[in-house]
């Protein structure tokens, strides 16, 4: 009797594998289990057992696995099961999803790069033989390959042993240089414990008699600290008694006041109030009531509900309930980085209780927050997370939240698989028997119109909390004030007098503009030419802050030119203008306020996002200008008002999403405004103040946006009438992409006709010296998607086959958009 395994490697291929195994491993084996199997000519993977059979695959004649590398499975039956779903749905490969399903660190592989964990602490008694001699060699050679250690120890098997330091934490694999995330630390400053006695403190008011802004800050400090206990925040103290920052510095480095670095919850309750159970109001009450009952008969519930409305306190009373019935829960967002506001939040309810999955932690860490799920322990109750925490290996899961569900980023684009995690969710659901909670105040067409036709419970919360109002939403007509001369710069009249208004009363303004850099095009006013960049077919960009022209697609730059490139002529004007340009204007206008900028420029640094989204919470910026970061969830207290540089760009993106994302987009960086005390304000300017989303931004009026949108979809065939399917083809050779491009696009239409559209190329047809050219599939409701499915995967294979095509590539994505 022969025994063998199918086995899924983590590589882009058709077919499992099947290698042989003794009765013995057979035995032993169960699927979810990483074995190392050779594959290719000398190369070692760690691929994923997926059954235990006894059929030879004939065709082949199966090799023998090199080890076991588990005594329990690291994958569970579920998320096979749910790997296969994926690998169908999106048309890729299961091995394709195993990678982006577990940690890299469990998929050792010859290539994998072996280094000492910098921060390892090393009890070396606790190593064995082989794990000693490594950890030795290691600290000689600062990195090495498995096959380096096959030699080194001479033996094959050497992933235990791999295995085994990286659960002591000795080494890493694959480590790359990810930044980590942090909860936000706040400053607070108490008096020295120089004077804690009252004679130091008689000596110190008279020494201070000298400086005058010095005393006034001691003094409010002990008014203040009354309260407190002897700590206040700096920015407060900075507030309360008019001082400087430098004033308050000045005496922290005199040693008479001592800076206390405390991690800071962002959501602070009134005093004496803990992270207890807040009391709902009864808008929130019903919104709650509702959802609880939906889920008595419906799987997935869409809580609509407007920005500020509370949704994330109902979302806590849930997670409370479900995790005290003993289930997990999964906490989708779009992005932890602009959400630590969040994190602290639900640590704050749940604390030991929480896990943070993040696509920048470390391989370690990542082990670390999937052994917690798979082993289902204490902490792993309530799991935030990206995207990527789908994948997960949950045990009883009973509820999943999608926040912000609306937002593209839980779509994946490269590489395979291109889920979209929000979609993901209610599959997962449904295989886990788990409920659905998608949140946003702007959902999603497909979401809503899921909720329309009773596929989801729909509930509605349109209140703020606190009763306060959504922000006047007014229209600015920057046409109308370029023809009458009301503009300084991108600024109109208008708005230049609100902020100075919003800053003279000590609150503070936000102004959006989608487009980082300073200017998108440098134009010659002789020849017209713009200088593009020679890998990618687009406009340099023109950074002013250190005079470059830069690529947004591929990173070329060089220095800025005085002349033009082509004709000579020194007459260059910009066009268009980015959040640099809208920065150094405020600048000019507003000499004595603090400006700041958040865009992917300022926030790539080590906590980049975090120290910008501090400086605005503590006040230290009075106006912050940034691109669509800006509209992601943030809970500030202070800003009154919300500019919106232009509204034009966002509406003539080409894409048929575009309006439906202008919308949601405006509406969410106003959702910004006015969250708590007085009434916020957001203007919007625009060339064009008849558009219907304006109109229908301005009115928060969503219904109307989705009505509209919707029969436009309808119209033009797109989701959720049709579902999507595109094909990229990409490659070197202009020509044979063209030619390519046309022969599938004929195959595709002798089957699929009039819904076949394309080839076409995309708005920027070159990117990194690879051309690009799209073909879209319409699939009307009433086709088979799987049959579809296969009847295009059987094009492709043909595609492939033809000699005169093989550098073309082709990317399949399905629900593209
Ligand atoms: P959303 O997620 O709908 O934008 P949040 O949950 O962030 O809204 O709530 C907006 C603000 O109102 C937050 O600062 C939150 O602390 C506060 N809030 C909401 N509900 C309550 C409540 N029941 N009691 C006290 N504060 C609340
Ligand atoms: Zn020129
Ligand atoms: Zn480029």
């Amino acid at each position: 009797m022969a025994f063998f395994i199918n086995v899924i490697l983590p590589l882009p291929l058709e077919n499992l594998f099947t290698y042989s195994v003794t009765e013995a491993e057979a035995n032993f084996l169960r699927p979810g289990m990483r074995v190392a199997v050779p594959f290719g000519k000398s190369k070692i993977y760690t691929g994923i057992v997926s059954e235990v059979h006894q059929n030879d695959p004939k065709i082949y004649e199966a090799k023998p696995i090199e080890q076991i590398l588990d005594e329990t499975p690291v994958v569970t039956e579920a998320q096979l099961k749910f790997w296969s779903w994926i690998a169908a749905y999106y048309m890729c490969t299961e091995g394709e999803v195993l990678r982006a399903a577990i940690p890299s660190a469990f998929l050792l592989e010859s290539e994998t790069i072996v280094q000492l964990l910098k921060e390892a602490e090393v009890n070396e008694e606790n190593l064995s033989d082989d794990e000693f001699l490594l950890f030795e060699a290691l600290q000689r050679q600062s990195s090495l390959k498995i096959n380096e250690i096959v030699q080194l120890l001479d033996k094959k098997t050497v992933l235990p042993v791999i295995n085994s330091l990286v659960e002591k934490r000795v080494v890493a694999v694959n480590q790359e240089i990810y930044e980590q995330y942090k909860p936000k630390i706040e400053r607070h400053v108490k008096l020295h414990d120089n004077y804690s006695n009252e004679a130091a403190m008689h000596q110190l008011l008279d020494e201070l008699s000298r400086a005058p802004k010095q005393r006034e800050v001691i003094f409010t400090l002990f008014g203040m600290s009354a309260k407190n206990k002897g700590v206040v925040k700096i920015s407060e103290l900075a507030k309360e008694s008019k001082a400087s920052a430098a004033v308050i510095k000045a005496l922290i480095d005199k040693q008479v006041l001592e800076e206390i670095k405390v991690q800071a919850s962002r959501f602070e309750y009134e005093e004496g109030e803990l992270a207890g159970k807040v009391a709902f109001n009864e808008h929130q009450q019903q919104a709650l009531d509702e959802i609880e009952t939906s889920f008595k008969t419906e799987d997935v519930c869409l809580l609509h509900g407007i920005t500020s409305s509370g949704k994330t306190e109902i979302y806590v009373d849930l997670i409370e309930k479900v995790i005290s019935s003993g289930k997990q829960v999964l906490y989708l967002l779009p992005e932890i980085a602009l959400t630590t506001q969040l994190i602290v939040r639900l640590q704050n309810y749940f604390g030991e209780k929480v896990l943070v999955f993040h696509s920048k932690y470390s391989v370690n860490e990542r082990v670390e927050v999937y052994q917690n799920v798979l082993r289902n322990t204490e902490k792993a109750r309530v799991i935030i997370g990206v995207r990527s925490s789908i994948f997960l290996p949950f045990k009883e899961l009973g509820l999943i939240i999608v926040d912000e569900e609306h937002e593209s980023t839980f779509k994946q684009y490269d590489p395979a698989p291109r889920y979209n995690a929000r979609d993901l969710a209610v599959v997962l659901g449904k295989m886990m028997k788990s409920k659905v909670l998608l949140g946003s105040a702007t959902p999603a067409l497909e979401s809503y119109f899921n909720a329309d036709h009773s596929k989801y419970a729909l509930v509605n919360l349109d209140r703020r909390y606190g009763n306060m109002l959504l922000p006047e939403i007014k229209i600015v007509d920057i046409k109308d004030k370029h023809r009458k001369k009301r503009m300084t710069g991108h600024f109109s009249d208008r708005l230049l007098e609100e902020i100075r208004e919003t800053l003279s009363n000590g609150e503070q303004v936000i102004l959006f503009q989608n487009r980082r850099g300073f200017s998108p095009i440098l134009e010659c006013n002789t020849c017209g030419h713009s200088p593009q960049c020679p890998n990618c077919d687009v406009s340099l960009t023109y950074h002013s802050h250190n005079n470059q022209l830069r690529c947004h697609y591929c990173g070329y730059h060089m220095a800025l030119q005085t002349k033009c490139m082509a004709c000579g002529s020194i007459e260059l004007s910009t066009k268009g203008f980015g959040t640099e340009q809208v920065e150094t204007e405020l600048k000019a206008l507003f000499p004595g306020n603090k400006i700041g900028r958040m865009d992917l420029d300022t926030t790539r640094g080590k906590h980049g996002y975090e120290k910008i989204i501090s400086a605005f919470e503590e006040e230290e910026i009075d106006v912050l200008v940034g691109t669509q970061m800006l509209t992601k969830g943030l809970d500030f207290r202070n800003v009154r008002l919300v500019g919106i540089m232009n509204a034009d760009t966002l509406l003539n993106f080409p894409d048929f999403r575009a309006h439906e994302r202008s919308f949601q987009l405006m509406l969410q960086v106003a959702g910004r405004a006015g969250r708590t005390k007085k009434r916020g304000l957001v203007l919007i300017q625009t060339y064009n103040p008849h558009h219907q989303i304006v109109q229908q931004v301005s009115t928060n009026n969503y219904h109307d946006m989705y009505r509209e949108q919707l029969e436009e979809r309808r119209n033009y065939k797109y989701p959720p009438f049709y579902r999507l399917i595109r094909i990229t083809l990409k490659g070197r050779d202009f020509s044979r992409v063209n030619e390519g491009a046309d022969w599938l696009a004929t195959s595709l239409k002798n089957s699929f006709h009039e819904n076949v559209l394309g080839p076409e190329f995309p708005p920027i047809a070159r990117i990194r010296n690879e051309y690009y050219k799209n073909i879209l599939i319409k699939i009307p409701q009433k086709q088979s998607l799987g049959k579809t499915k296969e009847l295009v995967s059987r094009i492709l294979q043909s595609f492939k086959a033809i000699g005169a095509y093989r550098g073309v590539k082709t990317v399949i994505n399905v629900d593209p958009y």
